[in-house]
């Protein structure tokens, strides 16, 4: 399971400098980067020898501190960001130092301060449902709007990660460099490319190779185009076909996550893969084997839901005080309802879910629908109203998926040490899980987001989802 990761940060200051291209370049001998690779390397040393002098010191004052560790909330702190990390964290409150005439204090009154959320299973440019028919022949361009608005809507609504599970033309990597690079403001991206299967699947959005060497071969490709994550359709795959794909990515030093029923799950955990999408079907002897193995599970509830859960979960959000826009409601019931399942397959998928949990699996949340921002919040809910209690559900959203991406060293809580990504509810989520949606505040990298909208800037829904 682990994985090396000794070059993390070094690979994380990289990506932030946006030269990772080019020092990717250079692991690989590319000649044809080599000034440009020279040049990030001089600007990269420099970045590691520089005095963070000029870093800006926030300190969010008199917050209550849900650290997702799992440990009780901390009353009346102050947490102390300095650049994009956390220096401090101070109870009382009134015990952190002033931070000075260059500094800024933001009183959150008792607000609620959680790591930024991450969505484990996000498709950028894909819809679904597609109301409107925009999918079949779209223009890559198109595409390519439609994924920026959607990640950065996802920011303003508290995912500071997106974790791609499948795009089409490496546009989660373009994206990525975009956000990376500062040349828009957006989440972090964890980019899966298009996701892989075997000769013959016609599905729009994947790459297919022929055997196991064509496997390998789609593999390393994905990986020279800048992903950080493979993703497999597993349950379409020969066995020996999805074995050698998941050797190759590890070959690399990339993790896999595999798209499975019950059959390809055993065999992507005996292959050692990282993480398991979907999983509906698992068997009690599966989870025991995932449990085991220290599998990752992301079930992207979203998608398998009943008509009755559908009709009592927005009954429950409706009544935490939630009254989204009418047709916010009536989006969600049809995106929900657009994979719609039988009463029976939905309870038995909400129970290998608090199997898996009971099993002491890690779960994460992917909202596998779009758009992100409002899906994924409402997969998170989904975990606490299947059963999933509410700390153990914020923590699939942050911890987990952080430690799932070998990332928990620098995200996923709220650590002396970490990066501040963070987000700030009026109400406590450990009470109704929907006061995720009481967001008052986002901070990625250290930086305040700006939430407004654009007077004229459509809604999401009505561009891509409204027919
Ligand atoms: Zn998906």
């Amino acid at each position: 399971m682990k994985r090396n990761t000794g070059n993390r940060t070094l690979r994380a200051a990289a990506m932030q400098t946006g030269c990772a291209g080019a020092l990717a370049g250079i692991r690989r001998a590319a000649p044809a980067s080599g000034v440009l690779a020279a040049l990030c390397w001089l600007a990269f040393i420099a970045l590691l020898t520089a005095a963070p002098a000029a870093a800006q010191t926030t300190v969010l004052t008199n917050a209550t501190v849900i650290d997702a560790t799992g440990a009780p909330p901390i009353e009346d702190a102050a947490v102390v960001i300095v650049g994009n990390r956390i220096t401090a964290i101070h109870t009382p409150s009134s015990a952190a130092p002033d931070p000075g005439d260059d500094g800024r204090v933001i009183d959150l009154g008792g607000a609620y301060v959680l790591p930024g959320l991450w969505n484990n299973h996000s498709h950028l440019g894909d819809l679904l449902p597609d109301p409107k028919g925009l999918l079949p022949d779209e223009p890559l361009p198109r595409a390519m709007i439609r994924a920026g608005r959607n990640a950065v809507d996802a920011l303003k609504a508290g995912f500071t990660t997106l974790r791609i599970t499948g795009d089409r033309d490496f546009i989660d990597v373009a994206w990525k460099e975009a956000f990376d690079s500062g040349a828009f403001v957006g989440p972090r991206i964890v980019a899966g490319g298009p996701p892989l299967s075997t000769d013959g699947d016609t599905d729009w959005l994947v790459r297919t190779g022929k055997g196991p060497e064509g496997i390998r071969a789609i593999v390393a490709d994905n990986i020279a185009k800048g992903v950080q994550l493979i993703k497999f359709l597993g349950d379409r795959m020969p066995p020996e076909e999805l074995i050698a794909g998941i050797e190759e990515a590890h070959r690399h030093g990339i993790p896999v996550t595999v798209h499975a029923d019950n059959e390809a799950t055993r065999i992507a955990v005996m292959a050692g893969a990282e993480s398991i999408e979907h999983g509906n079907d698992l068997t009690d002897d599966t989870i025991r084997m995932m449990a085991e193995a220290g599998t990752f599970l992301d079930p992207t509830i979203q998608c398998n839901l009943s008509a009755e859960f559908i009709a009592e979960r927005e009954r429950q959000i409706v009544e935490a005080g939630y009254l989204d826009p009418p047709e916010v409601v009536e989006g969600r019931v049809r995106v929900s309802r657009a994979d719609e399942r039988s009463p029976e397959y939905a309870n038995y998928a909400r129970d290998v879910i608090n199997k898996a949990y009971a099993a002491g699996i890690r779960l994460t949340t992917g909202s596998d629908s779009n758009p992100i921002s409002e899906i994924g919040v409402l997969e998170i809910e989904q975990f606490v109203f299947h059963g999933i209690p509410p700390m153990a559900a914020i923590q699939a959203a942050t911890r987990n998926s952080a430690e799932m991406m070998g990332m928990l060293d620098d995200l996923g809580t709220v650590e002396v040490g970490k990066l501040a990504d963070l987000i700030v509810l009026e109400k406590n989520p450990l009470e109704h899980i929907s006061h995720l949606r009481s967001l008052s505040l986002v901070i990625k990298d250290g930086k305040i987001v700006n939430r407004s909208q654009d007077e004229g800037q459509a809604s999401f829904w009505e561009l891509y989802l409204q027919d």
